[in-house]
């Protein structure tokens, strides 16, 4: 058996792909379904991966493009922002041509919302508050919405927390938020509409995690978690592994979406990274390397950093171990589906945990990817875009 504690499964079945569903930490938080398009968010749907484009919408090809990026890096939702009448203009276009659901991002016209909708977005971002400052068209936005069959998504952000409720609880606390939420929620709740998710973001994971919990007690609503502002790629991806983990780990949250001051096809790398280690999406190629020691006897980071430039673009759900010596390594290696332990200037090859040969060092890298490859084709697949992850365990 292979390790067997939460429940793993039997080392001597298909290479790669376990007798049961991989375990998870916590039964999934019952939510409401709805339609993102395509794309179903909450109840018993995979948890979805959204990110936003940064192009200028108006500049349609420009944004088809990073679409189409995004959905190669494993996106399932995108949004893009409408400011103006010219990117409301685009919309049409980008809806029709991505091949991922398309959200529209409106923060205050109306007409914009209205537009979105008649151009074919899947969803729109919207708050209801805002709307109902500007101009009191919530039912409308509600009636067109049902029409259309599309979804929305009340998005509260501490940034822009209503007056009213920071003067009463000082500041964006977990429960200003959820009040603020609930309160949003409740505009589209009496013109009968309940088909959309809603966020609580903040930039503090602390306080975000909080509210989110709060809100997951008081509402079923699906759940797109976020932290804002979470800032440039290294402190966001901590900052969001760390509050999405803290959630997901309990069952909470039904899409999510990383938010970096970096290129948004990074964001979905760490999004999707962050589903796989939860086993809360199939897990593709993943490398794990060890971190190296003074009992090493090759170089790890180069021999990593080789065999994952040579598989990248493979997308099967296999684990190739490269260890530096022979102290943890035929262990290890052994646990992959593939792997090398180093030592005396030789590599031992391990293919389903037997030794299968030993290498000369120079040939280790070649021999890897060659097995892989064999591997790969017994299992069916066939190469795609996309990099392999490298852990360092
Ligand atoms: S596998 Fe060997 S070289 Fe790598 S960290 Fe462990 S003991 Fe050090």
């Amino acid at each position: 058996m292979r390790r067997s504690g939460l429940g793993w499964s039997i080392v001597s079945v298909a290479l790669g792909m376990p007798a049961l569903p991989p375990p998870v930490l916590a039964e999934r938080r019952k939510t409401r379904q709805i339609k993102v398009g395509k794309v179903l968010v909450g109840g018993d749907a995979p948890i979805s991966v959204q990110s936003m484009t940064t192009t200028l919408t108006s500049d349609i090809n420009a944004t088809l493009q990073q679409i189409a990026e995004l959905t190669a890096t494993g996106c399932d939702i995108v949004r893009v922002a409408v400011p103006s009448q010219d990117d409301a203009d685009a919309l049409p276009a980008i809806a029709h041509k991505s091949q991922i659901p398309v959200i529209a991002d409106i923060h205050f016209q109306p007409k914009y919302v209205f537009a979105a909708i008649e151009a074919g977005c899947a969803a729109v971002r919207v708050n209801p508050g805002n709307i109902k400052a500007f101009d009191d068209r919530v039912g409308e936005i509600a009636q067109a919405a049902k029409e259309a069959g599309v979804s929305l998504r009340i998005g509260v952000n501490a940034g822009s927390l209503d007056k009213r409720l920071l003067a009463k609880h000082g500041k964006a606390t977990p429960e200003a938020l959820v009040e603020s939420a609930l309160w949003e929620a409740s505009l589209f709740e009496e013109h009968d509409f309940h088909d959309f998710k809603i966020s609580v973001k903040h930039n503090d994971p602390v306080v975000m995690v909080r509210a989110y919990e709060l809100l997951s007690e008081a509402c079923d609503y699906p759940l797109h978690l976020g932290v804002t502002e979470a800032g440039p790629a290294f402190q966001g991806t901590i900052k969001s592994s760390v509050a999405f983990g803290a959630l997901l780990s309990k069952g909470i949250g039904d899409t999510i979406r990383v938010s970096l001051s970096a290129p948004p096809v990074e964001e979905v790398k760490v999004g999707v990274k962050i589903l796989e280690s939860l086993n809360l999406r199939p897990r593709k190629l993943e490398i794990v390397s060890c971190p190296s020691c003074g009992r090493a006897q090759v170089d790890v980071y180069k021999l990593a950093d080789e065999v994952t430039a040579g598989l990248e673009g493979l997308t099967v759900p296999l684990r190739v171990a490269v260890m530096g010596c022979v102290v943890n390594g035929p262990g290890e290696a052994r646990e992959a589906d593939l792997g090398v332990a180093s030592g005396n200037g030789k590599g031992q090859i391990f293919v389903r945990g037997e030794v299968i040969k030993t290498v000369r060092e120079s040939d280790i890298v070649e021999t890897l990817i060659e097995e892989a490859m064999r591997i790969a084709d017994e299992m069916g697949e066939t190469a795609e875009a996309g990099s392999p992850q490298v852990s360092v365990g």
